[in-house]
């Protein structure tokens, strides 16, 4: 898709507004807009990807440290949190710009909260 319609390239460009939660020159981590626990962070790339299912393993390598750094300025490391990131339709992913969300400050829950039919 043309990343010029895509939320989240709007929001790396400062074209619409972002609770920052950490920043450095490749990633972001800004709180969710509807937040599905007490505390909900958005992890991204700065760069535009569809999803985790095409990110380059060497990008993620770097992703994956930062989002670690995140969880140590939530100060979630010792109660723990969950990571997800949703991949196209049947994963349920909205957002076409890959994120990864950070669930933490009170149990997740259950690993689906919805019933399968
Ligand atoms: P997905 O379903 O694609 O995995 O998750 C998309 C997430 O993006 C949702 O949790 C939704 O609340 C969040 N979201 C959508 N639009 C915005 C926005 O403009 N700002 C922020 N901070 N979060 C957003
Ligand atoms: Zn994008």
């Amino acid at each position: 898709m043309a990343t010029n319609d895509c939320i989240f390239c709007k929001i790396v460009k400062g074209e619409i507004p972002n609770q920052t939660v950490l920043e450095d020159e490749n990633f972001l981590a800004f709180n969710d807009i509807n937040p599905a626990r007490k505390i909900h962070v958005l992890v991204i790339p700065k760069e535009h990807y569809d999803s985790f299912d095409v990110i380059p393993p060497k990008i993620m390598g770097n992703m994956t440290a930062f989002i670690q750094k995140v969880a140590s300025k939530l100060g979630i490391k010792e109660d723990g949190y969950r990571l997800i990131t949703n991949i196209g339709q049947h994963g349920g992913q909205e957002v076409p710009h890959l994120h990864f969300h950070i669930l933490a400050g009170e149990y997740a829950g259950r690993l689906t909260g919805e019933q399968l039919k």
